[in-house]
């Protein structure tokens, strides 16, 4: 195997993600959804040429973003993730299996963040729903039993199950996916991934945690990301329909549950980075150590639309807030401080984009559950936001 060409990124040779209600696959989280028309999930002639160009110096056009972000001076996705290197099957275009499986379960969702879309929430697809021409071919009882198939066949050379939505725990293939994993118990276990939002009910929640239990017992491991993007009314505010209160007492049942567990695998603290939370880092962070929730670690994770919460949206204007968190104690989460200055420093010193500033102004005065100045009351560190935006 050679040195890593410039384009190099492991993702297409590592991770696929299929969403079968939808009929759509990409082999990274920073992709867009493309359309599923081959039933040869990992070997489809688009994936084959992604892999022969990332290989051969060619800038693929499925990786834009990645393009785009290195070419302005900031980390792309493939850097931040320490992507950008050899993968020991590099030399090979056509593979059996991924080591991490995403099954995308359409869109399910009980809330409305402000940085999901309709890809990932229901709640966002009522009101701007897809057109046909949108989805794959690929799609519904035919996707979902190829990705089943898939997994089974390559359950010894699969690592990573990761499980998607909408709301994962929400949707009855989470139960299917369990009961799968359970069954087959390969040797070594395997881990069960996913991003949950945890405004469940008591019941649903007892479910969950009877489920999680299972899987450990049959010797997996889990990976599981609570996303906390603001604490309190701040959460409140950039997930629309949370109330605080329920997440919070499901949280604490979460943590009372792993606390008793020998070795449950990895937690984490999903914080949906945006131009509207980066002020508040020091509170989610001061939070988790204030509760014992310690054993979720702050996870690296930005929001890359809608353009106007991205932090490369106001460019140089973030200054003062990448100032608050350098001057912030983020205590022993000293390593996710240095994650985040390493991405905004750099965005600090590019041109906002007056477009993107101009629509999140619109956005903040039309929210239904805040007012303009309800949410500057809400966020009072970003004082520099409503400085900027006059
Ligand atoms: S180069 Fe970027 S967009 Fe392309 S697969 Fe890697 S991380 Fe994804
Ligand atoms: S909970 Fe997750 S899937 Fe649901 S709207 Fe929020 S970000 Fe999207």
């Amino acid at each position: 195997m050679s040195d890593a060409p410039k384009t190099m990124c492991s993702f297409p040779w590592e991770m696929y993600s299929v969403d079968v209600g939808f009929g759509w696959w990409r082999p990274c989280p920073r992709i867009d959804f493309q359309k599923l028309n081959d039933l040869d999930l990992f070997n489809h002639d688009r994936l084959k040429l992604l892999r022969k160009n990332l290989r051969s110096n060619v800038q693929d056009e499925l990786c834009n973003k990645c393009w785009d972000d290195e070419k302005r001076g900031l980390r792309s996705y493939r850097q931040v993730l320490n992507q950008d290197r050899l993968n020991e099957f590099a030399d090979s275009t056509e593979l059996s299996s991924p080591t991490i499986l995403e099954i995308k379960f359409q869109n399910y969702c009980n809330l409305k963040c402000m940085f999901c879309s309709r890809n990932c929430s229901s709640q966002w697809e009522a009101s701007e729903p897809f057109e046909a021409s949108e989805l794959g071919s690929i799609k519904g009882e035919m996707a979902k039993q190829a990705s089943y198939e898939l997994l089974e066949r390559e359950i010894d050379n699969i690592r990573t199950i990761q499980v998607f939505g909408g709301e994962p725990v929400l949707h009855p293939e989470f139960s299917h996916v369990v009961k799968t994993l359970n069954r087959l118990a390969p040797e070594g276990g395997k881990e069960l991934s996913f991003s949950t939002n945890l405004f469940f009910s008591p019941k649903i929640m007892s479910r969950f945690i009877e489920e999680i239990e299972e899987v450990l017992r049959s010797g997996h491991k889990l990976y599981l990301r609570v996303s906390i993007d603001g604490v309190g009314q701040q959460g409140e505010y950039l997930r629309e329909g949370l109330k605080w209160s329920v997440f919070e007492r499901n949280l604490f049942i979460l943590r009372d549950f792993l606390a008793k567990q020998k070795d449950f695998g990895r937690a984490k603290c999903n914080i949906a980075l945006n131009i509207l939370n980066l002020t508040s880092l020091g509170d989610i962070v001061s939070y988790l150590q204030s509760h014992e929730l310690t054993l979720f670690q702050p996870h690296y994770n930005y929001v890359g639309k809608p353009s106007m919460l991205t932090l490369s949206s106001f460019g140089e204007k973030i200054a003062p807030a990448v100032q608050q968190v350098r001057d912030t104690d983020f205590g022993i989460y000293q390593s996710y401080k240095d994650h985040v200055l390493s991405l905004a420093e750099p965005v600090a010193r590019i041109a906002p984009n007056t477009d993107s500033m101009e629509k999140l102004k619109l956005f903040l005065s039309t929210q239904a559950h805040f007012t303009y100045n309800e949410f500057f009351e809400a966020f009072p560190n970003n004082e520099y936001i409503r400085e900027a935006l006059r």
